[in-house]
């Protein structure tokens, strides 16, 4: 048997003629950004997330961008970002001339540790960018109340957690805003590049809707050095059908997961673990061994598709050298980076597909 790492086939066919539908009416209507599409997934999405602002924008790494210019953060500013995470979350940081500042994750979650946050806050520290890593919400209740101790803003990075819970509340909601991408492999995802800022600050909202579309909210009156950030027609149509499945696509990856934790029962692994406030929607399934290098081949010789999220914490990337932080100065991100695995998870696994993953897993010495 042959399971790849991700397939997009069984979800695109049982949604197939109701995207060339939309293709055919986007088509049709000649009108390809910022028309009623965009408007609708918009309002769409902000309910989904129940707030009540969605600016769709050109992928998650503007939305970062695009928040943190919202609240003026750049040159001289700091904002907080975990260690280990998609190079997005530092970069956005990065590009507004403001300085990223790593803090460790918790083993546990592998979201940002709430217990290190603190004195990592300076003098210059702006913001909190709390990404809710592999599809579970970070420890969003005590980042705010650090946040509100030290007047910071907490941005939400939900690129890997549309539909996943807090308490309850959905994430896009936790913080003062919020950053989604729509990169297809995303659990909400595109055919192509897309982004959304969420939020329920009406100011921000207008201030980022002008910051995308070149600074301006009346054509050739431009506020502000914006940029062309904008989530197309097309995309924005594709969005709203897949949108409609999302409930039942995260159902079936909260399937797959149980199945996983459930069956798997070796004990050179570590298994993830769902915060007692959470519901993870599992973006991906991350297990951990010391022995990482040796399960990744033996999972491709038994062709299981497999990949790591990620093999080098943010301080150690050659982009993040001029911050010259030495290894070992982030020990957990490091730990992580050099045992964690990610496996199989997608809509449309068949159990044999999950079981056959389950044994061979098991069966490894
Ligand atoms: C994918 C991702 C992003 C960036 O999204 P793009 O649409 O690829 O720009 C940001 N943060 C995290 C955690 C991500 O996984």
């Amino acid at each position: 048997m042959k399971v790849p790492f991700v397939s997009f086939e069984p979800m695109h066919k049982e949604i197939e003629n109701e995207i060339y539908d939309q293709f055919r009416s986007v088509y049709s209507r000649n009108w390809f950004i910022q028309g009623e599409e965009l408007s609708k997934f918009e309002n769409e999405f902000a309910e989904f997330c129940d707030s009540n602002y969605c600016i769709g924008c050109g992928n998650g790494l503007d939305a970062l961008y695009l928040i943190l210019r919202g609240f003026d953060i750049g040159a001289g500013d700091e904002v907080i970002v975990p260690s280990n995470t998609y190079i997005a979350t530092a970069l956005a940081v990065s590009y507004t001339g403001a300085k990223p500042i790593f803090v460790d994750p918790d083993l546990k979650t592998y979201n940002i540790n709430s217990e290190l946050i603190e004195r990592a806050v300076t003098s210059r520290t702006k913001a909190i960018i709390a990404v809710h890593l592999y599809g579970q919400p970070a420890d969003i209740d005590e980042i705010n109340s650090i946040a509100k101790k030290y007047d910071l803003k907490v941005i939400e990075d939900s690129a890997q957690a549309h539909g996943a819970l807090y308490k309850g509340k959905k994430v896009g909601s936790l913080g003062d805003a919020s950053a989604f991408s729509f990169y297809p492999g995303k659990n909400l995802g595109a055919l192509g590049d897309a982004g959304a800022v969420v939020t329920n600050n009406r100011e921000l909202a207008d201030k980022i809707r002008a910051l995308g579309n070149y600074g301006s909210s009346k054509k050739y009156h431009h506020i502000y050095k914006g940029n062309n950030s904008r989530l197309d027609e097309m995309q924005a149509a594709f969005l709203r059908v897949k949108l409609k499945n999302l409930g039942k696509w995260n159902e079936e990856r909260r399937r797959i997961a149980q199945k996983y934790s459930e069956g798997i029962s070796s004990d050179i692994i570590f298994k993830p673990y769902e915060a007692h406030y959470s519901m993870h929607v599992w973006h991906l399934y991350v297990i951990r061994t010391e022995r990482r290098e040796e399960l990744s081949s033996y999972l491709n010789m038994n062709e299981i598709g497999n990949v790591i999220h990620y093999p080098i914490p943010m301080h150690l990337q050659s982009a993040y050298k001029e911050l010259n932080i030495e290894e070992g100065s982030l020990p957990i991100a490091e730990k992580i980076s050099k045992e964690v695995i990610s496996l199989p998870i997608w809509y449309g696994m068949k159990d044999e597909e999950i079981n056959y993953v389950i044994d061979k897993i098991n069966s490894w010495r």
